[in-house]
């Protein structure tokens, strides 16, 4: 079979690239060893909330004043707010409906009750456009009683610090009690999968029209869309209040539906998608990468004429670190770290950490560096770049997204 590209890795950027890919006829195989960073997302995507500890409200205009090793600089700030809106229609055409701009955040609330800058957040969780403007006054906040997923005492008093009223809700239905049987069953997803059923639904919304009668506002964890948007739909067409979901700890429902809806979406399009398979090395042959090899094809190379690497950082194994040094598996590519390991880590939890900002070298085209020369068919994009940081920048979804598609594009106009 011929492969026009090859993508390394099948969290959010690698899907994304594949998509636009696929969608403009390329054939195209992801390779993807396991989960990805996406069960941690609760059901918001940001594009840039943060320089140097000041909040960004304005991310467009921020972005150009972003150094010139940030991935965004090196796409180009004239092309993001095109490939922005482009994301939104890519995650819109997969079933994932989001509102949000490019040219303003809102504000997504975490598990812990915090506001953070946001991108774009599922219709159905709740979020704020601006904070002296809450979307409603009393919210009454459900509890499921047994719930391990919700901090409830720190999530209402970060709410109650936004300026809601806060009641809280604990409640249970007689098939919830008899799921904590098993302990493992009071996680979201387990509580997602069995709200599948409208009688479980009925009861759920019973509870709430008895118990939140006095509240604006009904806030329920994200517990609901394992699949798509249907069944919060269907609860709240049962609730007499307006409802929103809110997002629990990892992992989270909306995410493992996004990484799902994305795979299906790609499936779809034609695209090959081999799940638990780990590409472990490549054949180089001066400025080109010609074959990789997986763990479980062995010695069945796989070819194609372009390649991406979009395997994430620390935790999803793309980059990895020893005693020595940061480095990146598979091709021992270039990386941007430090190499005295003592700037790796800050003391402070909070305080920025190094590392997170440490990944593949890439020139301006977002081509690998092997040795300090670009390999002109091997791409990096996502997480495994350098020069950026979810955590304290709060970039992670909107690099995956820009990387993945400014690089389809580049792929697709033969850019070398
Ligand atoms: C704890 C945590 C919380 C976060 N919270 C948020 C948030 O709330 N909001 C937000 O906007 N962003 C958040 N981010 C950042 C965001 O999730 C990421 O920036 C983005 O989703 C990364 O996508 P990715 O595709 O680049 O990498 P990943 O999601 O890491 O996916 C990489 C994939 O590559 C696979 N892989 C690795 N090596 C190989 C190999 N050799 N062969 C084949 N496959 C391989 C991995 O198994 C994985 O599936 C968070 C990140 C973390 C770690």
């Amino acid at each position: 079979m011929r492969t026009d590209t090859i993508i390394m890795g099948g969290g959010l950027s690698g899907l994304a690239c594949g998509i636009a890919l696929a969608k403009r006829g390329q054939r195209v195989t992801i390779v993807a060893s396991g989960q990805s960073t996406l069960l941690f997302n609760g059901g918001s995507m940001e594009l840039l909330g943060n320089i140097d500890g000041q909040v960004i409200t304005s991310p467009l205009d921020a972005i150009s004043t972003l150094p010139h090793d940030h991935p965004y600089s090196k796409i180009g700030t004239s092309r993001i707010s095109s490939l922005a809106s482009e994301a939104q229609g890519l995650l819109a055409d997969a079933g994932i409906s989001m509102e949000g701009t490019a040219t303003t955040n809102h504000w997504r609330i975490t598990p812990m009750g915090v506001a953070k800058p946001a991108w774009l957040t599922l219709s159905e969780n709740i979020r704020i456009d601006e904070l002296d403007k809450l979307p409603a006054k009393r919210v009454a906040l459900m509890c499921i009683r047994g719930f391990f997923d919700q901090p409830n005492g720190m999530l209402a008093h970060g709410l109650r610090q936004l300026g809601f009223d806060v009641q809280m809700v604990e409640f249970t239905t007689d098939d919830i009690t008899a799921l904590r049987r098993s302990p493992s069953e009071m996680r979201a997803a387990s509580i997602a999968k069995h709200l599948m059923s409208n009688n479980a639904l009925q009861r759920v919304a019973d509870q709430i029209n008895k118990l939140a009668a006095d509240a604006d506002m009904v806030l329920l964890p994200s517990v609901l869309g394992l699949t798509d948007e249907s069944h919060f739909k269907a609860l709240q067409d049962m609730v007499h209040k307006p409802l929103r979901l809110i997002a629990t700890l990892s992992p989270a429902v909306a995410g493992s539906r996004m990484q799902s809806a994305l795979r299906h979406y790609f499936q779809m399009l034609g695209g090959n998608y081999l799940m638990g398979d780990t590409v472990v090395g490549g054949n180089l042959e001066g400025d080109k990468l010609l074959t990789v090899t997986t763990a479980k094809l062995g010695d069945m190379p796989l070819r194609a004429n372009n390649f991406v690497l979009a395997t994430g950082s620390f935790v999803s194994r793309g980059l990895m670190a020893n005693y020595e040094r940061v480095y990146e598996p598979i091709f021992d590519l270039d990386v941007d770290a430090d190499g005295d390991r003592e700037q790796w880590t800050r003391f402070g939890i909070m305080d920025p950490q190094a590392y997170s900002r440490y990944g593949v070298a890439t020139d301006s085209g977002l081509h690998c560096l092997k040795h300090g020369k670009p390999i002109g068919n091997l791409y990096a994009i996502g997480s495994v770049l350098s020069g950026h940081d979810a955590i304290k920048m709060g970039d992670g979804t909107g690099v995956s997204l820009l990387t993945a598609l400014a690089v389809a594009q580049d792929i697709l106009s033969g850019n070398k």
